[in-house]
């Protein structure tokens, strides 16, 4: 079920726990400010998570709270895993579900990376 961004965060969702390594995940990149880790039901060849280590339920909920310094470190860090990953060629998908029009079903901010294949047209029509 699509969740409701505009609820404060909470603690016991399913990033929150992986950040914490209360359930285990197969991370591909960790700095000070985010963490990148396989998507455990991938829709493409390559499908990455990355995400903010700040307790953040969505891209407006981060723009509006977060330091500077986390939201260059946040972004910085979608591009390293891209690069590391071999993405930047022949290209890859940036997805941030946001609410319930958006499908959000994780309530922690989080960038996909979809690559590994052509991958069609925007939106599902
Ligand atoms: P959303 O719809 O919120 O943008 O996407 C949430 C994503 O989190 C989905 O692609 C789903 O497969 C992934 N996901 C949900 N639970 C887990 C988990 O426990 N571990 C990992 N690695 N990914 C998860």
């Amino acid at each position: 079920m699509p969740i409701d961004a505009t609820l404060p965060y909470d603690d016991q969702n399913i990033f929150a726990k992986i950040l914490r390594g209360e359930i285990p995940s197969t991370r591909v990149y960790e700095d000070d400010h985010a963490l990148a880790f396989l998507d455990i039901n991938p829709q493409a060849p390559t499908h990455i998570l990355v995400i903010p280590k700040g307790a953040y339920v969505s891209w407006d909920d981060f723009s509006a709270r977060a330091p500077d310094a986390e939201i260059a470190g946040f972004v910085r860090a979608v591009g390293i895993v891209a690069r590391n990953a071999g993405l930047v060629e022949p290209g890859y998908r940036l997805l941030a579900n946001i609410g319930q029009h958006g499908h959000q079903e994780v309530p922690h901010l989080h960038v996909h990376i979809f690559a590994g294949r052509p991958l069609g047209p925007m939106l599902a029509r």
